[in-house]
């Protein structure tokens, strides 16, 4: 019997910046993504039929959820794909900016992938991956990588040096839509430098990483929730001038380049923030031995 252990990283936007509306009502975006250590496990399961077991209660425990849906799309392309099981152990909030379910999706479909020899390109299984969402394709590879389009469109950068993270998840989720909806893109000034991430990405230059962080869409997500604002001026206070809001929100993250003064800001944060998560950057040996089959 088939069987398979696969980890499903979370993902940061390093920088996110929104370019304009199209026509399609899509916004057209530019975002370096990076796939970092916090992660779901999955593990797959030849079954009598398909199945979902776990362990959240705030996911959809049937066919919606997007472990299900990568399931689904592959039996229909790949009809030697037999029934399975999915047991999902989630460790990354829910709604949250961090990808969450786009990762367990690509996840699925990279799990399956193996478990049946099907040899797919990156390419391929990027393609299959946007037809269930906009994120998935990034969640694919990595660990570093350029997004553009709807963020469907994914050109691998230098892998980020080593940084270390400290996430807090506000208690409340927020909606990517309205997010979006109350952007005003037009109107909205300090666009982040894409470029200079990406030039510093280049130069391995960990301290010019964090110093090009930014994300248009903070701003939009603070006048609706200014709980929000208030969280990354608290995390800001405690010690880091490098504080971002990771995708649409809720999740703030602070980056260091330094290991023991990030644990050193995590253990202060966590007093007042017991959610808080530490996290690190995923290098490309973890990305490899994301799928185990056992
Ligand atoms: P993104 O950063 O891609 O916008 P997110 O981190 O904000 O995503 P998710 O955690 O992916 O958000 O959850 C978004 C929605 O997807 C939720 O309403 C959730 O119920 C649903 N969902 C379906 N399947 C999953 C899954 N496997 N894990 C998490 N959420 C899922």
């Amino acid at each position: 019997m088939k069987q398979a252990k696969i980890t499903a990283y979370a993902k940061i936007n390093l920088v996110l910046d929104v370019l304009r509306k199209r026509e399609d009502g899509f916004h057209e975006v530019a975002m370096v993504m990076q796939a970092i250590d916090l992660a779901d496990t999955i593990h797959l399961k030849e079954a009598q039929r398909n199945w979902l077991h776990t362990d959240n209660r705030h996911i959809p425990p049937n066919m919606n959820n997007l472990a299900m849906k990568a399931v689904v799309l592959m039996q229909e392309r790949f009809p030697q794909v037999k029934p399975l099981e999915v047991t999902l152990e989630k460790r990354i909030p829910v709604a949250a900016g961090l990808a969450g379910g786009s990762t367990d999706c690509a996840a699925v479909m990279l799990g399956i992938d193996k478990m049946y020899n099907l040899g797919l390109s990156l390419g391929e299984l990027e393609a299959l991956g946007a037809e269930l969402g906009s994120d998935i394709p990034f969640c694919m590879g990595g660990p570093t990588a350029l997004a553009t389009g709807r963020g469907e469109h994914i050109e691998a950068l230098p892998h980020c040096p080593a940084l270390y993270l400290v996430l807090v998840k506000p208690s409340f989720g927020v909606s990517t839509p309205k997010v979006y909806g109350n952007l005003r893109v037009d109107e909205r000034k300090n666009h982040p430098d894409v470029q200079a991430c990406i030039d510093a990405l280049h130069g391995q230059d960990a301290v010019k990483v964090i110093d090009s962080m930014g994300n248009l869409l903070e701003q939009s997500t603070f006048e609706l929730q200014p709980e929000v604002k208030a969280l990354k001026d608290d995390m800001i206070s405690a010690g880091c001038s490098h504080v971002l809001m990771s995708g649409s929100g809720p999740t703030v993250f602070a980056a260091f380049t330094d290991e023991a003064q990030a644990q050193a800001y995590y253990q202060n944060i966590k007093n007042k923030y017991p959610g808080a998560i530490f996290a690190r950057t995923v290098n490309q040996n973890m990305l490899e031995e994301r799928v185990a089959l056992l």
